[in-house]
């Protein structure tokens, strides 16, 4: 970095804590002095200040458009994170959920009121049980982790229901952090399953661990690894022979939309990340959705509320004695995340039933093109096609000495969003890259130029400009283990 007077890079701020930009009496507006009163709360009437910084109006504007600016996602930059699907969120779903009738509504309104409301979320399920093919969903959950939640909990009532106890889930290695931690979460134990050298589950290997205490088997499909399970039904009806249910986690299921009725495959329940495949911002926290679709074996135990539709018009069922279900119980406040299911409705309608299955093609295609153009310079891991995200390791970067970690770090000083580093675990040193469907040919150029470009460098012995990056950066590398392991939460004013 230049050194600056300033401390400033060109139009770069370097941003001061809005507390260290305190200016005590100063105030956005002008109000008169507070009318003396009595005192009566004793020793308990505050003492002094209470740490509120005093700014006025345009240091409070200044400060937060700079931080919004501080923002990099996919709105700036080409953004090829792996197993997350960074989608362009179209604006007319933006603008549809901050419509008033949709966005200022309350939950504790009378169902009379919010007709419209119930309909949509009714409209938003019926879609994704017709695209998956499934005959229920929970709309509830609030993200993929809280629907495998809300999925092996209903796996566990219907085992409960059979007089069985099944502690044991089946959980393959490639697997996301999720869904050991999920199953951990519901009082299962977790059993890994580990992947053949095509990168899928080793089908001998699950046949083998199956028997009367395992519940279930959770498996991604497209997996972690960007590849398609191709022995799904197999190892689906070998699941089903040793009564167990079979979860499929689909948050990779913006790669077969229109392409795949997930029921085909013999899945009992599967959530989806409505955040991640149907339009809706999300990195950062959130919000997200988790809606989750049920085989008929499992609909019984599905966590209310749920919408029904009958003469009377739409209606919310919240009580078991309603439906005469057994259901798992309430897994969350009100009915779900509504913001979310008003993008998702307005992305599947206004794409149709066409446009949904061109945005997994292109999906695809996006990520073959990446595969095939960064195979000669970069070590893929696996052979053949890949689905919706392409993988690759670390053997590129042998004796280079530079790692996953400088290769991406070296990639922001580029001006892209790394991809996926580190995971999944199956590979040493991965690198996954998910290339948003609507990314352009010239994009995907320019990335793949530059990829290549830094394979050259690092095979050319470069390692010390590496392990430098990122040098144009506000900030260079993080202490990321000290800042995990001691945050520091409150900021302290230095002292007087
Ligand atoms: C994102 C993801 C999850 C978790 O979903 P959240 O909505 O972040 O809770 C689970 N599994 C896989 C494969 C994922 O990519």
């Amino acid at each position: 970095m230049i050194p600056t007077l300033s401390g400033n890079q060109g139009l770069q701020i370097e941003e001061p804590l809005i507390f260290e930009q305190d200016s005590p009496g100063a105030s956005g507006v002008d109000l008169p002095d507070a009318p003396a009163i009595d005192d009566r709360l004793g020793g308990l009437a505050r003492q002094g200040r209470i740490g509120l910084p005093g700014l006025a109006e345009p240091t409070v504007v200044r400060h937060y458009t700079r931080l919004s600016q501080k923002n990099v996602g996919i709105d700036s930059v080409f953004y090829p994170l792996g197993s997350c699907t960074m989608k362009h969120n179209p604006r007319l779903n933006e603008k549809l959920a901050r419509l008033p009738g949709l966005a200022d509504i309350h939950p504790f309104q009378p169902q009379g009121t919010v007709q419209g409301a119930l309909e949509l979320i009714d409209t938003c399920a019926h879609w994704l049980k017709t695209l998956t093919g499934m005959p229920a969903i929970a709309m509830s959950p609030a993200a993929g982790a809280h629907g495998e939640f809300c999925g092996l909990m209903t796996i566990r009532a219907a085992i409960g229901a059979r007089g069985e106890t099944r502690p044991r889930i089946l959980v393959p290695e490639s697997a996301h952090g999720t869904n050991p931690a999920s199953a951990a979460a519901c009082g299962f134990s977790v059993d890994p399953i580990p992947a053949t050298a095509r990168g899928r589950v080793d089908v001998a290997a699950l046949k083998a661990k199956l028997g009367p205490d395992v519940a279930a088997l959770m498996l991604t499909n497209p997996n972690t690894c960007g590849l398609f399970e191709d022995e799904i039904l197999e190892i689906a009806a070998a699941v089903h022979d040793a009564g167990g249910y079979f979860y499929c986690d689909g948050a990779n299921y913006n790669a077969i939309v229109g392409r795949v009725r997930v029921a085909d495959l013999g899945v009992d329940v599967m959530h989806i990340n409505l955040h991640k495949t149907f339009s809706t911002p999300h990195g950062g926290g959130g919000p997200g959705a988790g809606p989750t679709v049920l085989s008929q074996a499992l609909a019984p135990f599905a966590p209310l509320p749920a919408v029904v539709h009958d003469a009377q018009g739409f209606r919310l069922i919240e009580h078991a004695a309603q439906s005469g279900a057994m259901p798992v119980g309430r897994i969350k406040g009100y009915h779900g995340q509504f913001g979310v299911f008003v993008r998702a409705l307005a992305y599947m309608m206004s794409m149709g039933a066409d446009g949904l299955r061109q945005a997994s093609s292109d999906a695809v295609l996006n990520a073959n093109y990446l595969l095939a153009e960064l195979s000669s310079d970069l070590s893929a891991s696996f052979e053949g096609p890949c689905m919706h995200e392409a993988l690759f390791d670390d053997r590129f970067l042998k004796d280079s000495g530079v790692s996953t970690l400088d290769f991406a770090k070296a990639l922001i000083d580029e001006g892209f969003h790394p991809m996926t580093m580190y995971f999944p675990l199956v590979v040493h040193g991965a690198l996954l890259m998910e290339p948003t469907e609507t990314e352009s040919k010239d994009t995907l150029d320019r990335f793949i130029a530059t990829v290549r470009g830094l394979a050259r460098r690092a095979r050319d012995g470069a390692a010390e400009s590496f392990k430098a990056a990122p040098v144009l950066t506000p900030r260079r590398r993080l202490d990321e283990t000290t800042a995990a392991r001691t945050p520091v939460l409150r900021w302290k004013p230095p002292a007087a």
